[in-house]
C-alpha cells in the first residue's frame, strides 16, 4: 500500500537546552503535524558538531533532544524520530551536492554572511551547513519543512540544489516547501531581539520556576507610570502574553494596555504565572521520560534503521544517476 501522506521533515541541533523560540518556532509544529504528515524528526548531531566539539557533551545532548521532543509530546508510534548521524547517507548526498554548487552561491546565504559580519571563525562544516541540510531534507523526499523564520533561507537553497540537480542529472528530487506560522515565525528574547542563545537572551523550554522567575523580571521597560495607557505592540512583555495567555485573557491584557491601567510589574506577573502553569507539566512529562535512557536509545536505535533505510532507497536512485551505481 502507498503512503498518502505527505512528508515532513525537520530537526534541531542538539546544542543543549532548546529554547521557547525553538519551541513556538519549530517544535511545536512537529506535534501538531504529526497526524496530518508522514512526519519525520531528526536530532541535527552532525550539524551540531560546527559548535560541540566534545564527545561527551554531544552524546549527552542528543540523549537529552530525545528526551525534550518525548516531553513536548512527539509520539514515536507517529513520528519518525532518529538521529540524522544514524544516516551517513546524508553525507554522502552532501559531497554530490557540493560538486554542483558553486561558492558565491554559499557565501550569499545569511546565516554565512551573519557570522562572517561578526568575525566569528567560520569552519567549512558552517559554510557548508546549507548543502548537509538540503542532504536532510532531499534524502527523505519530503514535501514540507516546517521552520522558524531564520531557517527560510536554507529551506530555499534546498529547493535550488533539488532544482539543479534534477537539471544536472535528469528528474530525482521533489521540491520542498519551507512551512512557516505567521504569528511565530520569529520569537523575541528577553531584549526584543531574536530569541538566540548567542544573544543570551532565552527563556528554556523546561525552565525551572526561579529561570521563569529570573528571566521575565528581567524583560527591560520603559518609565511609563500604571496608570498610563500602553502600545502592546512595541512591548516586549506582550509579545509573550501572545505565547502563554488564551485568547481572552490576551484580548483583556491588550484592552487594559491601551487604556492604562496595567502596570509592568503586573503584566509581568501575570506572565509569571502563565509560563509557569505551561511548562511545569512539560518539565514533569521530561523527568518522568528520563527515568528510563534505555527506552529512549532504543527509540532511536530502531527509528534511525527505518529512516536510513528510506534513505537508502533514495540513495540508489541519486547513485545511478550520477554514474556511481
Ligand atoms: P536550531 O537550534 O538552530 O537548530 O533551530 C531549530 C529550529 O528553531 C529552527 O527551525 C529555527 O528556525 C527555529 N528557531 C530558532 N530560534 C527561533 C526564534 N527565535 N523564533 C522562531 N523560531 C526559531
Amino acid at each position: 500500500m502507498t503512503n498518502a501522506k505527505k512528508i515532513l521533515i525537520s530537526g534541531v541541533k542538539p546544542t543543549g537546552r532548546p529554547h521557547i523560540g525553538n519551541y513556538f518556532g519549530a517544535m511545536k509544529q512537529f506535534v501538531d503535524l504529526q497526524d496530518e504528515y508522514d512526519a519525520r524528526i531528526f536530532i541535527a548531531d552532525y550539524h551540531a558538531i560546527t559548535t560541540v566539539q566534545n564527545a561527551e557533551q554531544l552524546s549527552r545532548h542528543t540523549i537529552d533532544m530525545a528526551l525534550d521532543y518525548l516531553a513536548i509530546g512527539i509520539d514515536p508510534a507517529k513520528t519518525l524520530l532518529f538521529k540524522q548521524s544514524d544516516i551517513p547517507e546524508v553525507c554522502e548526498l552532501g559531497w554530490i551536492f557540493n560538486c554542483i554548487t558553486t561558492m558565491p552561491f554559499l557565501m550569499r546565504a545569511h546565516a554565512y554572511k551573519d557570522a562572517e559580519a561578526k568575525n566569528k571563525e567560520i569552519n567549512v562544516g558552517i559554510f557548508d551547513y546549507p548543502i548537509l541540510m538540503a542532504a536532510d531534507i532531499l534524502v527523505q523526499n519530503a514535501d514540507v519543512v516546517p521552520v522558524g523564520q531564520d531557517q527560510k533561507q536554507h529551506v530555499e537553497y534546498a529547493r535550488d540544489i533539488a532544482e539543479k540537480f534534477n537539471r544536472t542529472f535528469g528528474d530525482t528530487f521533489k521540491l520542498p516547501n519551507a512551512l512557516i506560522y505567521e504569528n511565530v515565525k520569529t520569537v523575541v528574547g528577553t531584549d526584543g531581539q531574536k530569541m538566540s542563545k548567542s544573544y543570551g537572551n532565552t527563556i528554556p523550554l523546561f525552565a525551572t520556576d526561579d529561570e521563569i522567575q529570573k528571566a521575565v523580571m528581567g524583560i527591560p521597560t520603559n518609565s511609563q507610570g500604571i496608570a498610563e495607557p500602553k502600545d502592546p505592540d512595541t512591548d516586549n512583555i506582550f509579545a509573550f502574553h501572545k505565547l502563554f495567555a488564551d485568547e481572552k485573557e490576551i484580548s483583556e491584557i491588550e484592552k487594559r494596555y491601551r487604556e492604562g491601567g496595567l502596570g509592568y510589574k503586573e503584566s509581568k506577573d501575570i506572565l509569571i504565572a502563565n509560563m509557569k502553569r505551561f511548562i511545569a507539566p512539560l518539565r514533569e512529562k521530561r523527568e518522568a521520560f528520563a527515568k528510563d535512557e534505555e527506552m529512549i536509545r532504543n527509540i532511536l536505535k530502531e527509528n534511525g534503521k527505518k529512516a536510513r533505510e528510506l534513505a537508502h532507497q533514495k540513495m540508489e536512485e541519486v547513485r545511478k544517476a550520477v554514474g556511481i551505481a
